[in-house]
């Protein structure tokens, strides 16, 4: 029998084994995207970047990209390892930005943080990093 907490585990283990992958992460923008949304993500993935081991970068539309990030209505954001695909629902700019930041760590390994200040808590989490998020990171091996 499977208890609980061991369920979780491998949940969570199984998130992180699907969402990232340790290579250069590139993401490339659905065109349903506006500028301003365009932005928020350039910036979610620039709060990243000082910290990450790999390299991570926004391409241009209609470049290669080992993720692409789509428009949606009816989810808040999810991370498919098996398609490489980001979802992510439209908001105001602190949801966008949050919600791409977000998402974009777990691109990069990382779990969802429960009941602490982080991007990565689930939900409603903070925009910008926090100290849990990089602690995280590094937990995961993908923050120097
Ligand atoms: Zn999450």
């Amino acid at each position: 029998m499977i208890r609980g907490w061991q369920a979780l585990g491998l949940l969570l283990g199984i998130l992180a084994a699907s969402c990232g992958d340790g290579g250069p992460l590139t993401f490339a923008l659905s065109e349903a995207f506006t500028p301003d949304e365009r932005e928020q993500a350039r910036l979610a993935i620039e709060d990243w970047r000082p910290h990450s081991l790999t390299t991570l970068a926004l391409v241009e539309p209609g470049e290669a990209a080992s993720w692409s990030i789509e428009l949606t209505v009816d989810v808040s954001g999810s991370c498919d390892g098996t398609s490489r695909t980001i979802r992510v629902a439209r908001g105001g700019v602190e949801w966008m930005r949050y919600a791409f930041g977000h998402e974009v760590g777990h691109a990069m390994g990382l779990g969802d943080l429960e009941g602490v200040h982080a991007t990565m808590a689930p939900y409603k989490g903070d925009v910008g990093l926090t100290e849990a998020d990089l602690t995280e990171c590094r937990r995961v091996g993908s923050c120097r």
